[in-house]
């Protein structure tokens, strides 16, 4: 079984991002970028699937900019076999992504694809749904355990009244929670050896893909801050409190 992994570069998560001052954006200037989290597990989860012997060949692809090469080398150190950029500098929302996914799948032919449940930049969590759509593949998102059976799946999933598992039928797309797993760190010689895996560059317009923008962000501002919260002495002066001056009671 052949194992389709998107992975995306995003800001580090423990970077403070900063707003450009005419509000038009995020300021990438001098900010570290890294895989996101989430695919990170979704790589981790394939690399275990072809340690089991289920998953023949485990592939990164990532679109966007040149840059994006960085980060698949990351996810070929920790052992995917081999990994594609899809080369462009457009903003891609996540239906364009969807839409160049789906491309890839017809070329790889992929039984499975394993993704973030969403990316810690904008917080979609749409790329999975919207790719298994337009494959009219089954789904199972945000799940914190993967069972693959010869042509089943069973995909445990993280819910707000505990946890749900599905069987879904092969091919399939999944997205990763945080709980499906914990990545492991590539070590020197692998980070050695992935400069020396394949690295396919398609650019864009091979594709044949529309991924006109969609949605227009008008401004970027930070969140308000909150103001100093209240010491209260006992529980009838918070009742009174959230009577008389916030009257929410
Ligand atoms: P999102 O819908 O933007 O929250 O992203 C969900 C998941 O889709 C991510 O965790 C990635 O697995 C995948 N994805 C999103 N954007 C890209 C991209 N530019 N290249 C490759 N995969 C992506």
């Amino acid at each position: 079984m052949k194992i389709l992994v998107p992975i995306k570069r995003v800001v580090d998560h423990n970077v403070k991002v900063r707003i450009k001052s005419d509000g038009s954006g995020v300021d990438f200037n001098n900010v570290k970028m890294s895989i996101n989290p989430f695919d990170e597990i979704a790589i981790e989860e394939a690399v275990r699937l072809k340690e089991a012997g289920i998953a023949t060949e485990v592939i990164a692809v990532s679109c966007g900019a040149k840059a994006c090469q960085e980060t698949l080398r990351t996810a070929l150190a920790v052992g995917a076999d081999r990994a594609i950029q899809v080369n462009t500098d457009a903003d891609l929302e996540p239906l364009g992504v969807a839409k160049i996914l789906k491309q890839i799948v017809k070329r790889e032919a992929p039984q499975l694809v394993i993704c973030g449940k969403q990316a810690i930049d904008d917080d979609c969590n749409q790329t999975g749904q919207m790719l298994s759509a337009l494959l009219g593949w089954s789904q199972g998102t945000f799940a914190s355990e993967l069972k693959v059976d010869a042509n089943e799946l069973s995909v445990t999933r993280e819910i707000d009244g505990g946890l749900e598992t599905l069987m879904l039928a092969l091919p399939a797309v999944v997205s990763c929670d945080l709980r499906l797993n914990q990545p492991r760190y590539a070590s020197l010689p692998n980070i050695m050896k992935a400069k020396r895996k394949p690295l396919e560059v398609i650019e864009l317009n091979e594709l044949n893909v529309d991924v006109k923008q969609r949605v227009t962000a008008i401004n970027y501002t930070f969140p308000a801050t909150r103001s100093a919260g209240v010491m209260v002495e006992d529980v009838a002066e918070l009742v009174s409190k959230l009577r008389e001056e916030a009257r929410v009671l």
